[in-house]
């Protein structure tokens, strides 16, 4: 069956179909979880309990939680492994979610876009979900770091890679990834693509970025194989996206792969958001 008669039949089919599909998968997975903004006052900001009651109930199923980095790195890693990811670099992750993530002894993996952190760009300005949103600094991001959350690159300016010529794209990566480097102290080995789902990227990308980074996380909607799959020696993580209606329960159910067929029918990018 080709993958276009499937994405077909499940849109068809919707929810039931989906979950259907979900279920039949046994074999272990590592889900990637992304959130953005929570407790900020934006349109798709988390608010703290939910975020609160996500990270019970995961914890409460005998999740174990990795970083990005800690993962690639590790030989063995063990089935229903979460990695929780967080992405632009929003204060709130500092002010509201790192004490959250402390006194549960989770370490998670923050994804800066360097000139929003810097104040030079301000992102939120151009995402409606996140208007009004203020980034944090760069002595919040050290003290992510020296608490060991992992600090990954998630460009300069957050443009859509896949419109820029390949040294446009090279700039976006290597200038970020260098001024975290110099601001924070610590190498950066980790990348999350802005938009991150099909149309913002190519391989072209992909082949930059896996010159300047060991694992690569984009926005295709699934958990990933154990056995890690690579674009050459870079690791390349789908993630699964909470929305702020979701429930515990569901957000379990997407950490098991149960949600995993939605990366079939996951709509191209088309656009600003
Ligand atoms: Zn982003």
């Amino acid at each position: 069956m080709s993958k276009e008669c499937l994405r077909q039949m499940i849109a068809s089919a919707g929810w039931p179909m989906i979950l259907l599909a979900g279920r039949g998968m046994n074999e272990p997975r590592v889900a990637v979880i992304m959130y953005h903004s929570v407790g900020g006052n934006a349109k798709m900001s988390l608010s703290p309990s939910a975020f609160s009651h996500h990270i019970d109930a995961l914890q409460d199923m005998g999740a174990k939680f990795a970083t990005v980095g800690e993962i690639c790195g590790s030989r063995e890693v063990s089935d229903w492994t979460i990695c929780l990811t967080f992405d632009d670099g929003f204060e709130d992750n500092h002010s509201v979610v790192f004490p959250l993530l402390v006194n549960r002894g989770i370490r998670a993996t923050f994804f800066l876009c360097s000139g929003f952190v810097d104040r030079r760009i301000d992102i939120s300005a151009r995402f409606r979900n996140y208007r009004g949103l203020s980034p944090m600094n760069w002595q919040q991001a050290r003290e992510l770091a020296d608490a060991g959350m992992e600090i990954g690159c998630h460009t300069v300016s957050h443009p859509v890679l896949a419109t820029l010529p390949a040294i446009m794209q090279e700039q976006e990566m290597a200038n970020a990834k260098k001024e975290i480097e110099d601001q924070v102290g610590i190498e950066i080995s980790s990348f999350a693509i802005p938009f991150g789902n099909r149309g913002t990227y190519t391989a072209e990308t992909l082949d930059i970025a896996a010159r300047y980074f060991r694992v690569c996380c984009t926005t295709r909607f699934s958990t990933n194989a154990i056995r890690f799959y690579r674009h050459r020696e870079m690791v390349l993580f789908d993630r699964i996206e909470p929305r702020p209606s979701q429930s515990a329960r569901q957000i379990t159910d997407q950490g098991r792969g149960r949600w995993d067929a939605l990366r079939w029918i996951q709509r191209p990018y088309r656009g600003t958001k």
